[in-house]
């Protein structure tokens, strides 16, 4: 059997985010645009040089983007939406980051998730424009890395069918011309790529995991017989990951040359498709064995042995191993980390120790043994250290979970008693008016935190400066006539890193950066050990806060379900009960707030709707023990305690069940932009607990006027009681400038008051 070592992408940033450095140096007018280019051609050749020197057999190129691969592809198309006034036969940098992030009246294209990940492209509009290959990035790599290092490369790009999948501006009429103007540009492309000698190409067609319908079957049967016969010395990998291959039957049968699979996130579906329909015999077969989602070190023994498994199942004889996915979703290497957990760091594996993986197992299964003689047992102590690590033998935790009770996860009163009493002790006018919980992160806060972080000023001076912040707004707030009051979170930089860091079982790394966006980079917390609650993380904040008002003061926590899915979480238990360890830790919190006589509690959640898995069959399961969690940190409370939730980047249309079984006595959800939607799905199913539409959008720094907010509000009675009605900007203030959110909230609170009164007119 013929086998080969690849990975279906690498991560661009650099070891040291020298891609990141680069673009922001351009976009400040630091770097003239032709030394631009040059250092970014540098970082990418440095990038594969990287995965030369580890010895990987065939190497990717197109993996690399100035800013994202799905406008790459919409430039590269000519997919330039109106408002940008393009009219040069190339695409230029300046239409191409004007798409990305906006320009003088041109707003930018949205941007969204990528697929589960925590990676979010740019969305192409369609506007029936006429299309045509301004330019093959792709082949320009692809010779790139020919000339530059002699490598004959496999040149990658986003297929077809997930291409159009991810744009918008087209309706089901429309999509079949897209497509006919589309698939010439594909042949174009490919053809150019084959007769510059590409080997082979990979055609990433993710979108072929998510559910398809009898005729998505049929045209992305369509798209590959078109292909095939118009490009027939094309070797296309068709390439699918983040889950298994549906239609296997249909689609295994696609006239291309290989097809790659997900043997991580697909492994169990994969498999029994597998089993069932078998594999094509005469076509390669990409094995995703090296998990490209995680930062965990893989079993090599495990790894080999499936690959043995499926080899024999598919009776394949040629194949490729590789990573499950591109491996852009995890930091570049763990050799930066000098600061972490000896037992931590030796079991951590990321892009460059993942390429080493690949290499490792395929030597295996090429020649029957370890390469090096020790990689196996390395492995093995390495996990088996983790696994052993005094950290994951928290007997306090385990205790508290396994003496968990079914009256842990349900508040002994309903909402519509409990809403009584709350009353009672709150005394709050109608239409009540709060905020989400930060306020402005002035220059000012940053910089003090930094200093306090880089010991440049003690923890009391620090501590004294939050302090008179938190005084200041509290008076800001009393001004402003705000009903509900927040502290306002100066004290924390990142809503779940400030929490990780006084919860045991997270770690901090120097150096692990992911790209979230465009430049923007994450450095997700790592829950490695139990996580256990030892200390009041929020009490003397809040506490001092309500020490300076007569005004109820909201205790500020994040969710369980938020802390897990932005972080990057150990492998050894489910993700169900992390979420219910990290539950339990904030019970405790809640419980510390009511002790010092916080009446309301708000636990944020904004993360729980983006943990949906792929597939709508696998929801319930994901949002049973979600849901669960929540209400595990939240139920335990007095009748009297008032709950809050908060979620923002969320689409409730199809969400309204979960928010509901979550029994947050009130939530408050972004929605300025998708107000209408909102209004229309609650009009379908009444939701009966209190709720906040956000009535402004605060990514902006535009303050709305009062008439728009009552206009707002006005429409939003339509559909919610005045019992439940909330009135809040539709998400936190700490990206927001001092004047512009004094400013609005003046308008939101002069909103609610006129609402009021016509209310009361009313009656
Ligand atoms: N309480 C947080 C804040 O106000 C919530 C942030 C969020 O929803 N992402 O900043
Ligand atoms: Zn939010």
């Amino acid at each position: 059997m013929k086998v080969i070592s690849t990975a279906v992408g690498y991560p661009y940033i650099g070891e040291n985010r020298e891609w990141k450095r680069c673009l922001e140096a351009y976009w400040k007018g630091e770097l003239q645009e032709e030394t631009y280019l040059t250092n970014m051609k540098s970082i990418r050749l440095e990038n594969l040089k990287r995965q030369q020197a580890l010895g990987l057999e065939l190497l990717t190129v197109g993996d690399f983007t100035f800013y994202d691969r799905m406008l790459d592809h919409a430039t590269m198309f000519g997919m330039v939406p109106d408002r940008y006034q393009w009219k040069d036969d190339k695409v230029d940098l300046s239409t191409y980051y004007a798409m990305a992030r906006g320009a003088n009246n041109a707003v930018a294209c949205e941007m969204t998730k990528w697929f589960n990940t925590n990676y979010h492209y740019i969305v192409p509009e369609y506007e029936d424009q006429q299309l045509r290959l301004t330019r093959n990035y792709i082949l320009d790599y692809y010779q790139e890395a020919k000339q530059e290092l002699g490598i004959n490369a496999k040149p990658t790009i986003i297929g077809p069918y997930t291409f159009v999948q991810l744009t918008k501006g087209y309706d089901e009429k429309s999509k079949a011309l897209l497509y006919v103007k589309l698939l010439p540009l594909y042949v174009q492309l490919l053809q150019q790529l084959v007769d510059a000698g590409a080997e082979w190409i990979q055609v990433e067609e993710p979108a072929l995991v998510l559910s398809l319908s009898e005729d998505d079957v049929k045209l992305v049967q369509e798209i590959y017989k078109q292909i095939a016969t118009e490009v027939p010395r094309a070797q296309i990998m068709l390439q699918t990951y983040f889950e298994g291959l549906s239609a296997y039957e249909k689609l295994s049968q696609l006239p291309v040359a290989g097809i790659g699979l997900d043997f991580v996130h697909g492994k169990k579906e994969n498999m029994n498709s597998i089993r069932k329909y078998g594999f094509p015999e005469q076509k390669v077969l990409g094995i995703g064995i090296v998990n490209g989602r995680d930062i965990w070190r893989g079993n090599l023994a495990e790894m080999s042995t499936d690959i043995n498994a499926i080899v024999k199942l598919t009776n394949a004889k040629h194949t490729w191993i590789q990573s499950s996915c591109s491996l852009q979703h995890v930091p570049v290497t763990t050799k930066t980390e000098t600061n972490l957990d000896k037992t931590l760091t030796n079991a951590l594996a990321f892009a460059d120790e993942k390429v080493s993986e690949i290499l490792d197992v395929s030597i295996f299964i090429k020649e029957g043994e370890w390469s090096n003689k020790n990689c196996l047992s390395q492995s093995m102590q390495a996990i088996d250290a983790l696994a052993n690590h005094e950290s994951r033998k928290n007997e306090v935790v385990k205790e508290l979970l396994l003496h968990v009770q079914p009256e842990d996860f349900q508040r002994p009163m309903s909402y519509v008693d409990r809403q009584v009493l709350q009353q009672k002790v709150l005394q709050l006018p109608d239409f009540p008016t709060t905020t989400i919980g930060s306020f402005p992160q002035s220059p000012e806060v940053k910089r003090t935190r930094t200093a306090w972080r880089k010991k440049e000023i003690t923890d009391a001076v620090y501590e004294e400066f939050v302090r008179k912040e938190t005084a200041r707004w509290i008076q800001i707030q009393e001004d402003i006539g705000l009903d509900v009051f927040v502290h306002g979170e100066f004290e924390r930089t990142d809503m779940v890193e400030y929490f990780g860091e006084k919860l045991s079982g997270f770690a901090f790394t120097d150096n692990a950066w992911v790209v979230s966006y465009g430049s923007r980079c994450v450095k997700p917390p790592i829950i490695y050990g139990d996580v256990e609650w030892t200390a009041p993380m929020t009490v003397k904040e809040v506490k001092e806060a309500q020490q300076l008002t007569s005004k109820h003061v909201k205790g500020m926590l994040t969710g369980p379900v938020t802390i897990l899915n932005w972080s990057f979480v150990r492998d050894d238990i489910s993700r169900d009960q992390v979420a219910n360890q990290i539950a339990l830790a904030l019970r405790e919190e809640v419980r510390a707030l009511e002790n010092a006589g916080i009446a309301i509690i708000q636990v944020d959640e904004p993360a729980l709707r983006e943990g949906l898995p792929l597939r709508k069959e696998n929801w319930e399961e994901y949002l049973s023990w979600s849901v669960n969690s929540f209400k595990l940190a939240t139920s335990r409370v007095e009748n009297e305690t008032q709950i809050h939730t908060h979620m923002c980047y969320c689409e409730f249309n199809d969400f309204i069940g979960p928010i509901r079984a979550l029994d947050a006595d009130v939530i408050s959800i972004e929605t300025s932009r998708s107000h209408g939607e909102l209004i229309h799905s609650l009009k379908q199913r009444n939701y009966e607990l209190g709720i906040g539409l956000g009535v402004y959008d605060i990514h902006s720094p535009r303050v709305p006027s009062v008439d728009e907010i009552s206009k707002i509000l006005n429409d939003a009675l339509e559909v919610i009681t005045k019992e439940q009605f909330w009135v809040n900007p539709d998400c936190g203030l700490k990206t927001r400038k001092e004047e512009e959110t004094i400013a609005s909230l003046k308008n939101m609170v002069k909103a609610a008051q006129k609402l009021r009164k016509e209310q009361e007119l009313r009656v």
